[in-house]
């Protein structure tokens, strides 16, 4: 195991892969820019290192000074967390040379990943179903219209190299294809560097599902079901729960048992997530993330394994600490969201926390790093923290919610909590019917109701 793991990341994820280090015995470096030097993670830390000034390109991004806080400390491992450098293929070759592990897959499984492309290709090749579109990139407007008359009208024209929703543009007939493959290419070069688009059929009311895998990098690998997280806003998730209401044991044994396969042909190393839209009963790949994820603790609460601490022992070169006979689904589990944001506009709220007080009680978790009189920056994402329950089924996860939300509280900026109090008290919600386009639909509602 790693005697000194190096945190390159900050909030709530940088605290929650501490936590796992410390249970192992490992000691902690956190690095955080000057904007972070009072951050919980930095005051948990064994060591910390400033690595630079707020903009996360100059101090989390910044490969050189994060290597260099890696050498002064005497690191022989780095944990990237998500965002920042986690997916980041250089970042994982460059600590290689250096003999630094990283806590994660291969470079080359980050980077066929990360090209959409070339995952999608990847992952047709492996057995997993993926939605019909396009073979390649697609470099002109004839050629597009051609795939797009064979798939089928409504299209969305994708980024090669997208995240975060951008560079994606729907077509719902042929004269709004032109306009569409102009726009996502703009979109996708100015985001990305790289305008390569793709081209797919554009799914109506899906779900969005994926498959929580775990691989040794050696053959072996194994699937912790799904989780929904089909409640998005502007294609960002903001609840996630597991296992999906819209999934019986059949389905979820099936495409569990097609992804693990898939992942161990791959000799893929570490955890990861597949995920896909699933719609009248067929899953289609979308995308592969190769990291953890913001919302892995409601796969933690249901199956009841660190995916942090097998994490660690994959990067150091341990088989699984499990088959996947061992792995058992227990009850129901529920994320949301918290971020420092208005919860009708969610214009960002940053400034100082004059009050913090977190849920507690059977089945509660809460997962942040703010605090009383913390001064929340306003050179990151919003999120403040991320509240989890769980209980033996969904009626009683969604009643332990309701109450979690209750004692709720946080002043001294706007957040989205009332939001979710809303949310679990609506009767789609309650029954578990809501695709990907519901949390718009009920905003925009909201929105005229207000007006
Ligand atoms: P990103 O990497 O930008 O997040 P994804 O490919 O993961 O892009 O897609 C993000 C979201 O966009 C999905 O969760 C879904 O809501 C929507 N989406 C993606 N592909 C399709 C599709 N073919 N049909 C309908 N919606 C889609």
């Amino acid at each position: 195991m790693f005697n000194k793991v190096l945190i390159a990341n900050r909030g709530e994820i940088a605290l929650r892969v501490l936590r796992a280090c410390k249970e192992l015995g490992i000691s902690t470096v956190a690095v955080h820019s000057t904007a972070d030097a009072d951050a919980m993670h930095v005051r948990l830390a064994d060591e910390s290192v400033c690595i630079g000034p707020p903009p996360a390109r100059d101090s989390y991004l910044n490969i050189p000074s994060v290597l260099a806080a890696c050498e002064i400390t005497g690191a022989d491992a780095v944990h990237p967390g998500y965002g920042f450098l986690s997916e980041n293929a250089r970042f994982a070759d460059i600590l290689a040379a250096h003999r630094i592990a990283f806590i994660g897959p291969s470079a080359e499984h980050i980077r066929i990943m990360g090209d959409k492309i070339e995952a999608k290709r990847t992952a047709a090749r492996l057995g997993i179903p993926v939605v019909p579109g396009s073979e390649g990139a697609v470099d002109n407007d004839i050629e597009a219209m051609r795939i797009a008359k064979e798939i089928g009208f409504p299209v969305l024209v994708k980024a090669a190299a997208g995240g975060g929703g951008r560079g994606m543009k729907v077509a719902q007939t042929p004269d709004e294809l032109p306009m569409a493959m102009s726009t996502a290419r703009a979109e996708a070069r100015s985001a990305f560097g790289d305008d390569q688009l793709y081209i797919e059929k554009y799914l109506g009311k899906p779900r969005h599902i994926e498959i929580q895998v775990l691989g040794d990098g050696r053959g072996d690998a194994v699937h912790l079901g799904e989780r929904d997280c089909s409640l998005q806003r502007r294609h960002q998730k903001i609840w996630e729960e597991a296992p999906s209401p819209a999934l019986n044991d059949e389905a979820r044994g099936r495409i569990g048992a097609i992804v693990a396969d898939a992942i161990a042909k791959l000799g893929y190393a570490g955890v990861g997530t597949v995920e896909f839209l699933y719609e009248n009963g067929e899953f289609y790949f979308i995308e592969m993330n190769t990291r953890l994820q913001v919302e892995h603790p409601v796969t933690e609460m249901i199956t009841g394994i660190d995916l942090v601490n097998e994490q660690l022992r994959v990067a150091s070169g341990s088989p699984l600490s499990m088959s996947q006979d061992d792995i058992s689904f227990n009850g129901h589990a529920v994320e949301c969201r918290i971020n420092a944001e208005d919860p009708a506009t969610f214009t960002p709220s940053p400034g100082t926390i004059r009050y913090f007080h977190p849920p507690g009680g059977l089945g509660v978790r809460v997962d942040s790093a703010i605090y009383h009189g913390y001064n929340i920056p306003p050179h990151y994402d919003s999120l403040i923290g991320k509240l989890i329950v769980h209980g033996r089924n969904r009626v009683e996860c969604m009643m332990r919610l309701r109450r979690a939300l209750d004692e709720f509280v946080v002043d001294g900026v706007r957040s989205t909590v009332p939001l979710f109090r809303r949310l679990v008290d609506d009767v789609d919600i309650a029954n578990g019917m809501y695709n990907i386009h519901w949390l718009e639909k009920y905003l925009s509602r909201s929105q005229d109701m207000t007006e």
